[in-house]
C-alpha cells in the first residue's frame, strides 16, 4: 500500500535527480573504440612480448622457464667465446602471457609489451621471429616486472585511479639496476591511435 505521507512521483524524481548529477559530475568513460583507444595500466601483460638483442646474452633461461615451450632459441658460439641468438621465436597463438620468461630473465632481455590487439586470420602469422619481437615505436615494453619502464609511462586512464587520470598516484621511482634499452619511451604524441584520458 502507498505511503500516504509522501508525495506522488518523489521516487521518479529522485531517480532523474540522479541520473542527472551522474551525468553532469562523472567523465565521459567511453570512446570512439577502434579509432581513439584508453591508455592501458603500466602493469600491463599485453598481448605481445618484447626482445631486446642488444641485453640479450642467448642464455635461454627464459625458453626454459616457458611452461607452454613457446620460446624457441637457437645460438651459436662468437669468436670472442659469447653466444648469440641465431633464432629467436616466440609463439603468440600459444602463450597465456603468464610473464615467467620475463621475470625469468637475469638480463632484463625480455618484457610484457603494451600491445592489446594480435586479431588476426592466421596462426601461423602469431609465430614471431626475433626481427619482429625487438623493441619499436610500435612494440614498447610495459612497466610489468620493470620498474624502469613503469616510471617512463603516462597514467592508465578510468577505473584503477577511481577519478581523474591527472589525480593518479605518481609512478614509483625507477630504483638502481639496468637502464631501459634504447627505444623504450613513452607512448609519442603522433601515435597511430588517439589515446584518449578523462576529462
Ligand atoms: S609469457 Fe609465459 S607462456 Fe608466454 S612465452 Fe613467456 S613464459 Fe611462456
Ligand atoms: S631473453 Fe634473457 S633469458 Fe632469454 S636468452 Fe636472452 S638473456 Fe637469456
Amino acid at each position: 500500500m502507498a505511503d500516504a505521507k509522501k508525495p506522488l512521483g518523489q521516487g521518479i524524481l529522485k531517480g532523474l535527480a540522479l541520473t542527472l548529477k551522474h551525468f553532469l559530475a562523472r567523465p565521459i568513460i567511453t570512446v570512439q573504440y577502434p579509432e581513439q583507444t584508453l591508455v592501458h595500466s603500466r602493469r600491463l601483460r599485453g598481448c605481445d612480448l618484447v626482445w631486446d638483442p642488444e641485453r640479450c646474452t642467448a642464455c635461454c633461461t627464459c625458453a626454459k622457464s616457458c611452461p607452454q615451450g613457446n620460446i624457441r632459441i637457437e645460438t651459436r658460439l662468437r669468436p670472442d667465446n659469447t653466444r648469440e641468438a641465431v633464432v629467436f621465436e616466440i609463439d603468440h597463438g600459444r602463450t597465456m602471457f603468464c610473464g615467467l620468461c620475463v621475470e625469468s630473465c637475469p638480463f632484463d632481455a625480455i618484457h610484457m609489451g603494451k600491445a592489446s590487439e594480435r586479431a588476426t586470420y592466421s596462426r601461423e602469422s602469431l609465430v614471431l621471429p626475433k626481427e619482429k619481437l625487438t623493441i619499436s615505436p610500435e612494440r614498447q615494453p610495459s612497466g610489468y616486472f620493470r620498474p624502469q619502464f613503469e616510471a617512463e609511462l603516462p597514467p592508465q586512464t578510468l577505473l584503477v585511479y577511481g577519478g581523474r587520470a591527472s589525480e593518479g598516484p605518481a609512478a614509483p621511482a625507477a630504483p638502481a639496476g639496468p637502464p631501459a634499452p634504447a627505444g623504450a619511451t613513452p607512448p609519442a604524441a603522433g601515435a597511430p591511435k588517439e589515446k584518449v584520458g578523462v576529462k
